[in-house]
């Protein structure tokens, strides 16, 4: 693509993102190139890459496919017409060494994301046994578990744990290979190869790792030669005593499509799950990220109050959190103001919106009728068989935690139901809980599906 090609798609994404948005982000954007179906942008700065990135960048590709020129990625690199760049003598080998993304692996792995560190990594009771487990590969020692199965929704932490792994490593033992792609990635070079018939050179690559992380690997379910090569590359591996980190976003046995034999391979090792965040965790992300803001923005202050609010009523995800704040800040330094409440809402309230959809009891009591395979009018009508009594039990359980409904309320939607036989389903589920690992994790596993 030519700059007069970026110029025209320009134009196009004035319509696409709005005047405003236009000047303030689009314009300043430099073409720097484009090539293996990634468009490269200069920003100035790295929040303004950020920023592009999570809120245009899916415009900007569209437009681009529009266009013709279709690209997998756009990527944005700090670039020499950055302030805030440090001044090095060799400019122009200054501004290449930028330009090249950092911290790419130089044989063939996926770009690192500088931030994805342990240090940033903030923990609290819902992620640290994934941290814990993370941590203990970041040592680059014998394995003791081999894959690590990290797993949970989206937006929980799994792919900042699995840089940070490769961040530590390559710090620390540098002599060892660390490859880090997504289970996207690996199908595209495994298709790749295939078709440049260098099959040899990708078994041979892939064989030669120390630690091979593979991210989402719920893409190759029902991807069957990429799966199977998956396989024999996991294997080869795992022979050599050599690391594997996966992730997905739900456990093993609940990838659908995915061959039995790897399910079974990938619960061989460690599996843990990163659980929604819950407030504590929010809070302690978002008072982190803060002292990152505070840094950027000189200047501007904040009303006590805001975080406190932003993590109680955010919950989806850290992304959503983060993106939030990072709004604020971006809306008030433009608008010169102090982030209060009044600024929340007026600048976040699609967000707001957004989390305010309420999960309702009958999506509650659908959900786990679907689970437990019973009808869903048991839910609500009178049977104390135990089959349906526990599952109705589940529901209420859920309904007390996922909802801001009262006892009586909930009892309402129960068929009538008392306060006191809700309080009662509520306890019995928390005991059983407590003692039976296989109702946890069935719990577990329903809220994980509620929220998404
Ligand atoms: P996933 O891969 O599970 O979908 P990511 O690892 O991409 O999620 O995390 C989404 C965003 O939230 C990233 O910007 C990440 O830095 C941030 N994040 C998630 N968990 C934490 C945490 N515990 N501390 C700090 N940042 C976090
Ligand atoms: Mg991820």
């Amino acid at each position: 693509m030519t700059n007069e090609t970026w110029g025209q798609v320009r134009e196009e994404l004035i319509k696409r993102v709005g005047k405003n948005n236009y000047t303030t982000w689009i314009e300043p954007l430099r073409l720097s190139h484009l090539k293996n179906g990634v468009a490269s942008f200069e920003v100035p700065t790295t929040f303004f890459g950020d920023w592009v990135s999570r809120n245009f960048a899916d415009h900007i590709r569209g437009e681009l496919a529009v266009a013709g020129t279709p690209v997998e990625r756009v990527e944005f690199t700090v670039g020499a017409m950055s302030e805030r760049a440090p001044a090095k003598p060799a400019a122009r080998a200054a501004k290449a060494a930028r330009m090249r993304p950092s911290g790419t692996d130089e044989v063939t792995g996926a770009q690192l994301e500088q931030r994805f560190t342990f240090d940033n990594f903030v923990v609290g009771k819902p992620n640290e046994l994934a941290h814990a487990a993370a941590r203990r590969v970041a040592e680059g020692g014998p394995v003791t578990f081999n894959p690590l199965f990290l797993y949970g929704g989206v937006g929980l932490g799994k792919t900042h744990l699995m840089h940070a792994i490769a961040h530590e490593l390559k710090f620390s033992r540098p002599d060892l290979h660390v490859l880090y792609l997504s289970a996207e990635q690996f199908m595209y070079r495994f298709v790749q190869a295939l078709r440049d018939r260098q099959i040899m050179d990708f078994k041979e690559l892939f064989r030669s790792v120390d630690v091979l992380m593979v991210d989402d690997v719920q893409f190759i379910a029902g991807k069957d030669s990429t799966q199977e090569e998956f396989f024999h590359t996991f294997n080869a591996l795992v022979d050599q005593n050599k690391q594997i980190v996966i992730s997905a976003d739900r456990a093993p046995g609940e990838i659908k499509d995915l061959e039995e034999r790897i399910r079974s391979r990938l619960q061989c090792g460690l599996v843990v799950d990163l659980h929604p965040t819950d407030y504590e965790l929010r809070l302690g992300i978002l008072q982190a990220k803060l002292d990152h803001y505070a840094n950027q923005y000189r200047g501007l202050t904040m009303a006590p109050g805001v975080l406190e609010f932003l993590a109680h009523r955010i919950t989806t995800n850290v992304r959503v959190l983060e993106g939030a704040l990072m709004r604020l800040f971006a809306f008030a330094s433009l608008v010169g103001r102090e982030i209060n409440l009044d600024l929340v809402q007026e600048c976040l309230s699609d967000i707001l919106r957004s989390s305010e959809k309420r999960l309702t009891i009958e999506e509650i009591q659908r959900k786990v009728a679907e689970h437990y395979n019973v009808r869903l009018s048991d839910m609500i009508g009178p049977k104390r068989l135990r089959t349906i009594a526990r599952p109705r039990q589940v529901a209420m359980y859920l309904s007390k935690q996922m909802t801001s409904r009262s006892l009586p309320e909930i009892g309402r939607r129960f068929g009538g139901r008392d306060h006191t036989t809700i309080m009662h389903g509520v306890r019995k589920i928390e005991e059983l809980m407590a003692a039976d690992g296989q109702l946890a994790d069935d719990v577990q596993l329903l809220k994980r599906l509620l929220q998404s």
